[in-house]
């Protein structure tokens, strides 16, 4: 199986050069808005939107005007590729389960101050290639890139923006991925809570960074200098500038704390389960504590590189009860977030609250992914390893019935 990823990288345009990315992420920007309201225009006339192909043709038909020249200085193949991109989000935004917002217009250098425009250019006929620390870009030339490490093969697409003040090129690329591992061995359930990035049913613990935290005192002092001089002045951009380097720090530490977790996590275990986190609804509840976390970052690295592995990924459902849960006989209790260790009501153990909980979700994991079909490559393993282990399975809350069910549509499945 291939997988595209995308691999980051740093650009160091010269100022020439600067200038011409800056003026491409503005046609980018500027198309989009074209667009967009072209297909409000066509919606509020006939209820039907623009397909790309008669978007494209649009871009043709203009590229004819005096008043739309800047279209010809663009180049062509971004310039489908933005029709591509609203085509994308005014799908996602009528798809029923996808909770997407229809799209807004990208609003201009001026009105945001510091402006992330960004532009995506596709590799047709080997436009786009690496030579001697430089990256060949179509209409834009060679631009000097920082090639920390190695291409995985032949590039994709490139996306330049501007980030925090800094370029970077994202570069997409297809990765094969290890084939799925036959037999898995180690299930290893992790619980996310605001003490701890990650608690392994395995007893890993990984500490929350807390990046946010510790540049808090810096953070403060120049939101105050901020605060204190003439907006829009020359002083204010300074101090403007200082804090929208420091928070792309802060935002590159998380990153790299997730990517070190998060592989590492994928290279331990076979059987990877967490949670489903609700991370929109926790950040209405405390943004600041979850973003400093992490939480959903982690299992959105994790999930990809576990594919990578050919390990398996599960996330249990987001209303599983997996907190206060004793992991040896299975007892519920109710105590609120401040308590971190408990004794079990009815068989007297005493435990660690997030141990048990990534025990549960452990144990939630493996019925689940049994009653799927998912880890029936995994029922030997356990098997001659503890008998008593599939006899939990037997028992469990699936009933004999269900669970045969579940086998023979399985088997079902499997058949050519
Ligand atoms: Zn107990």
């Amino acid at each position: 199986m291939k997988k595209t990823l995308r691999y980051n990288y740093r650009l160091k345009p010269t100022a020439e050069q600067e200038a011409k990315l800056i003026e491409f992420g503005s046609y980018a920007r500027g198309l989009w808005n074209l667009l967009l309201s072209e297909n409000m225009r066509r919606y509020r006339y006939d209820k039907t939107f623009l397909f790309y192909h008669e978007m494209a043709g649009l871009i043709r038909d203009l590229k004819k005007f005096e008043e739309f020249i800047w279209l010809k200085a663009f180049d062509s193949a971004a310039s489908q590729q933005v029709a591509r991109d609203l085509e994308t989000a005014l799908k996602n935004s009528f798809s029923k389960g996808r909770l997407q917002k229809f799209p807004t217009f990208k609003v201009t250098f001026k009105q945001k101050k510091l402006h992330d425009d960004s532009f995506r250019c596709v590799n047709n006929s080997n436009c786009i290639r690496i030579e001697k620390g430089n990256v060949s870009l179509p209409k834009i030339g060679k631009v000097p890139i920082v090639l920390h490490r190695k291409l995985v093969s032949k590039i994709k697409t490139a996306t330049v923006q501007l980030k925090h003040g800094k370029w970077y090129i994202s570069l997409t690329q297809e990765v094969e991925c290890k084939s799925a591992k036959q037999v898995v061995s180690s299930l290893v359930g992790y619980d996310i809570n605001s003490q701890h990035t990650v608690v392994g049913s395995d007893g890993r613990y990984e500490k929350n960074p807390k990046f946010l935290k510790k540049s808090a005192i810096q953070l403060k002092q120049i939101q105050v200098q901020l605060s204190r001089r003439n907006k829009g002045s020359k002083r204010w951009q300074k101090s403007k500038t200082r804090l929208n380097k420091l928070h792309g720090k802060i935002s590159r530490q998380r990153l790299a704390f997730a990517h070190l977790l998060s592989f590492s996590i994928a290279k331990t275990s076979d059987i990877i389960v967490f949670e489903d986190l609700n991370v929109k609804g926790m950040q209405q509840f405390n943004g600041q504590m979850v973003n400093d976390n992490v939480m959903g970052l982690i299992t959105n690295l994790t999930k990809y590189k576990a594919e990578l592995n050919g390990a398996v990924y599960h996330e249990i459902g987001r209303f599983v009860k997996s907190s206060g849960i004793c992991h040896e006989c299975q007892h519920q209790h109710k105590f609120d977030l401040s308590v971190r260790e408990f004794t079990c009501e009815a068989c007297g153990v005493l435990q660690c609250r997030d141990l048990a909980a990534a025990k549960s979700v452990a144990d939630t994991g493996e019925k689940d992914l049994m009653a799927s079909g998912i880890v029936a490559r995994a029922l030997p393993k356990f098997q001659q390893k503890s008998p008593s282990k599939t006899k939990v399975f037997e028992r469990s809350k699936f009933g004999v019935g269900s669970e045969k069910k579940e086998a023979a549509q399985f088997r079902f499945a499997e058949a050519p």
